[in-house]
């Protein structure tokens, strides 16, 4: 693939990636599911031919690329292994806020790392008691001398544990408001910082959701993304403008999976001799699941298309393209089991698999109630 800024072509990163998908992740993604194993096979592959490269300037070693790109590589992915995708996702979600907001030493140091598959980023914000309420977050970040002491702990982060550099919110004291927190960049194996548990997850079995624990963990100073107490302004440009976008296109990849999955399996599934597509009850399943799935990815595409030409108004349409395309990924997949019938409850059928990782999708980042509230706000603000 072509590494240069201007000359992408969309179709040839959709290409690329359906290709590494199916010949590469999809194989193992079953294996990797019920072993819980993370996915650095998979995301070898995806570094192998440029994909994790896609967003960053030339400048860090980047190719370019669009929101558009990016979603479609997550709905490739997405499609083979959608654990592998929010594996990627997270990562690309890093590589941005850094390229964005880091010093320059920091950019050097790890972007042609994580760009390349060597390293690979993880974020920490959510915690045990804070919910998905920003206002709520207790870690902290203590300035002392020219470093940061960190305390606290944070909650389900994906690659936890595997990844080599967390970017970290937290509050430099106790009062401080939600639009004053930190983002600090924080390597693995700085004393101080402790991984819990894999947590046992319904789905998304292999992103290895971890507790984080920081206990006096200290931080240099250069080591803050963005200026200091400007942390909501990072997260707010790296998750709501990017990472969100790669989401909803994991959700969109599981839909056209499931989708996909119950056209073949109707017309192939015979019962007294004759495919269950001949029933109506299994015909106005499929109706109802290609227009989910095509509502969702028009969505996706659209807003991602008008976040590129104005990225000042990227979260708004990622937050409709995630909520909309988490719910329909949830009600596709759902409808995917029943058109297996009792097939569809069996691991054998990938359709089992689909179905529990979809689930996860309305809870992480941001649930499914925080964006219609968000959603609601933007709109009657206007
Ligand atoms: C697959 C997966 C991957 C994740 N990856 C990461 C990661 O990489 N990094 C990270 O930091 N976190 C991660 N998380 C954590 C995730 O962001 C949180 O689970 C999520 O924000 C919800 O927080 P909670 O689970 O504590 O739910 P709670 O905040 O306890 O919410 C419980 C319910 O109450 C609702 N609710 C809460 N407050 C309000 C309100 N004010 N208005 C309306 N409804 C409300 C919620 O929408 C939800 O339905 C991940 C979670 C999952 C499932």
């Amino acid at each position: 693939m072509s590494q240069h800024q201007d000359g992408l072509d969309t179709q040839d990163i959709r290409e690329t990636a359906r290709k590494v998908a199916d010949k590469q992740i999809a194989p193992n993604a079953a294996k990797r599911d019920q072993d819980h194993t993370f996915p650095w096979d998979a995301m070898k592959a995806l570094a192998e031919v440029g994909l994790l490269q896609v967003g960053i300037s030339t400048a860090y070693g980047g190719m370019g690329g669009s929101r558009r790109e990016f979603t479609l590589i997550a709905q490739e992915v997405a499609k083979a292994c959608a654990s592998t995708a929010l594996v990627y996702v997270t990562n690309s979600m890093v590589a941005k806020a850094i390229e964005a907001d880091g010093n320059e030493t920091t950019k050097r140091k790890w972007l042609p790392l994580l760009l390349a598959g060597k390293s690979l980023g993880a974020l920490a914000v959510h915690e045990p008691d804070s919910g998905c309420i920003m206002a709520a977050i207790s870690t902290r970040a203590r300035k002392d001398g020219d470093t940061y002491v960190i305390n606290g702990s944070k909650f389900l982060v994906t690659s936890a544990g595997e990844a080599d550099v967390y970017l970290v919110i937290a509050r430099p004291d106790p009062l401080t408001a939600p639009q004053q927190m930190h983002i600090l960049l924080v390597e693995k194996d700085i004393p101080g910082l402790a991984f819990g548990r894999v947590e046992d997850k319904m789905g998304l079995t292999s992103t290895s959701s971890r507790q984080l624990f920081f206990n006096d963990c200290r931080v240099p100073h250069d080591h803050l993304i963005g200026q200091e107490g400007e942390g909501h302004k990072v997260l707010g440009a790296a998750v709501a403008g990017w990472g969100i976008f790669g989401a909803a296109g994991l959700a969109v990849g599981i839909a056209q999976s499931a989708t996909e999955r119950s056209v073949r399996y109707a017309k192939e599934r015979k019962i007294g001799g004759e495919p269950i597509a001949l029933q109506q009850a299994i015909q106005l399943m499929i109706a109802d699941m290609v227009i989910q799935t095509d509502a969702a990815s028009a969505l996706l595409d659209a807003g991602a298309a008008h976040a590129d030409a104005n990225p000042g108004k990227a979260a708004f349409h990622a937050f409709k393209a995630k909520l909309f395309s988490s719910e329909a990924a949830i009600a596709v997949t759902d409808k995917a089991i029943q058109v297996h019938g009792g097939h569809g409850y069996c691991k054998d059928y990938i359709v089992e698999r689909l179905y529990r990782d979809a689930r996860g999708l309305t809870l992480h980042f941001k649930t499914s109630e925080l964006l219609r509230l968000e959603i609601a706000e933007a709109i009657l603000k206007m």
